[in-house]
């Protein structure tokens, strides 16, 4: 929706038939796709309900307390340490380098225990081992000792306990938690954590050595994972590791299981990386786009977008035009909806080298308008959700119906949410895809999601609309059941989407 500059709300219009054209074209198959395309969601009225129960976005995982997982770490300790018959301390040594596969590790113990020892660093690798010394010498401060005053690991490199207080000590100050080895040089051997704890002289040093040895063996572990959330003491933990999306329980951060970020379908950890560095390096380059006014295209009046709906309506002419690319609305029906598409120039290549970098440019200029574009229609949808839910709890408070007459529209609110967050991260993916029948087929689903969000945003706001129009009893019942279509078709989108193109 949009309204003219003085952000006057009274100006909205919403007359019901003038929306039509925004969902146009359905039956329309004028597409320049390869012909089986425009036949790919002509399943999506008949299994709609078939497609609610599966959702291949679903993951499984469990959000532990600190003892929670402490406990499921101590278990895997337990067994290991039973079966190799060693301390837990080197038990937790071997875990971690075989990043908690117990399985891996009994198995590794009948064909080649002293081979995976050396590996996870506890014993000295066969003909590393310096000879037993008898010299009663610490090997940092040469100080002649009592022999019984001297510390070695298996590798019998042997140090006074002052200097081995001292490296722990600093190594702890530091951060270190499973990472402290042996002083010799040119020795990488691990220090198991009952050696370290006595000589750390503080209560403080070992709570902090504590909380390092956690953290490396959670992020050791491939099934868990500590919550990125700001001091957030939640672990969680899952069956199958992979790029799915969690929720924490204590600080609510919703984010990739694998890579810790933001959660990206359909975009893979590795390319959001790749994407958001590149977003950070070229932020002055972007900057200027970030405009929140725009002017109607057929009245030239300043129109200011206060919703995240792209399909604007000026509010003095009643023009229809796309915020995006300033285009015709009619141009934007689902069959042909092309805002979405980068056209590269084919002719680039046999150009200078200027031109190729400007066209670099306009290229991922055109898809971080998108990509932005729609992070900001997030945050401005999430104010429609505030404002919907304030006026559910009004009218329910008025006896104006119950939660469950209205609870539709936050369902609504809530499902564009979901829907445009997967569209914002298509554009990462589509940015760095390469060209062919594949990304054909991508932009193709990427379009008709597109514009299927606008439309259920459109309509989200135009139900919202009457509510503030202060209409008696708000939307109608084939406006309820129509905008109830519109979650479905979209929904039913986004799936489809992630399904043929999400592979964790
Ligand atoms: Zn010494
Ligand atoms: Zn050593
Ligand atoms: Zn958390
Ligand atoms: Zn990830
Ligand atoms: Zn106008
Ligand atoms: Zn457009």
């Amino acid at each position: 929706m949009s309204v003219v500059s003085d952000g006057n709300e009274g100006d909205i219009c919403t007359n019901s038939d003038e929306e039509v054209e925004g969902e146009g074209g359905e039956e329309d198959e004028e597409d320049e796709e390869p012909g089986d395309i425009p036949n790919y969601y002509d399943d999506v009225h008949d299994d709609v309900e078939l497609q609610d129960t599966y959702d291949p976005e679903d993951y499984q995982f469990t959000c532990l307390s600190y003892w929670e997982s402490q406990r499921v770490l101590a278990q895997d300790v337990a067994i290991v340490a039973g079966a190799l018959k060693v301390t837990p301390a080197v038990a937790k040594l071997v875990l971690v380098h075989f990043r908690w596969q117990v399985s891996v590790i009994l198995d590794r113990y009948k064909s080649s225990f002293l081979q995976m020892l050396c590996e996870a660093r506890v014993q000295p690798s066969a003909g590393r081992s310096v000879p037993y010394s008898q010299s009663p010498q610490c090997g940092v401060c040469l100080q002649l000792v009592r022999k019984d005053f001297l510390l070695a690991l298996s590798c019998q490199h042997s140090f006074c306990k002052a200097c081995w207080e001292q490296h722990c000590t600093v190594l702890v100050n530091e951060g270190t938690g499973i990472g402290i080895s042996c002083m010799a040089q040119d020795c990488s051997l691990r220090v198991p954590e009952d050696l370290v704890f006595p000589l750390l002289s503080s209560e403080d040093l070992k709570d902090r050595y504590r909380r390092y040895l956690f953290r490396d063996h959670v992020e050791s572990h491939a099934q868990l994972q500590l919550c990125p959330g700001p001091d957030c003491p939640i672990v969680i933990q899952v069956q199958q590791p992979r790029a799915g999306r969690v929720k924490c329980r204590g600080c609510s951060q919703e984010f990739c299981f694998k890579c810790l970020q933001m959660y990206h379908a359909p975009t893979d950890c590795a390319t959001v990386v790749r994407w958001l560095t590149k977003c950070a390096d070229d932020s002055e380059t972007a900057n200027y786009i970030s405009a929140h006014t725009k002017y109607c295209p057929k009245c030239n009046i300043c129109i200011e977008k206060n919703g995240g709906c792209n399909h604007m309506q000026c509010s003095k002419c009643k023009h229809d035009f796309c915020w995006m690319c300033l285009g015709d609305w009619k141009s934007h029906g689902s069959e042909y909806y092309e805002c979405s598409r980068y056209k590269e120039n084919p002719e680039v290549t046999n150009q200078s080298q200027q031109a190729q970098a400007r066209e670099a440019l306009k290229k991922y200029l055109f898809y971080f308008e998108r990509w932005e574009n729609h992070n900001k229609s997030l945050q401005l949808e999430a104010q429609t959700y505030q404002r919907i839910q304030r006026k559910i709890q009004d009218r329910v408070m008025n006896n104006l119906g119950t939660w469950i007459d209205w609870q539709y529209m936050q369902n609504a609110a809530m499902l564009l949410a979901k829907c445009r967050y997967t569209l914002q991260y298509t554009y990462p993916y589509a940015y760095y895809m390469e060209p062919g029948p594949r990304k054909k087929l991508f932009e193709y689903q990427q379009a008709q999601l597109e514009a299927e969000i606008e439309n259920l945003s459109w309509k989200l706001e135009r139900a919202d609309g009457y509510e503030r129009a202060g209409a008696a009893g708000g939307m109608s019942a084939t406006d309820q059941g129509d905008l109830e279509i519109q979650m479905h078709i979209a929904e039913h989108h986004r799936r489809t989407l992630l399904k043929d193109f999400h592979d964790t």
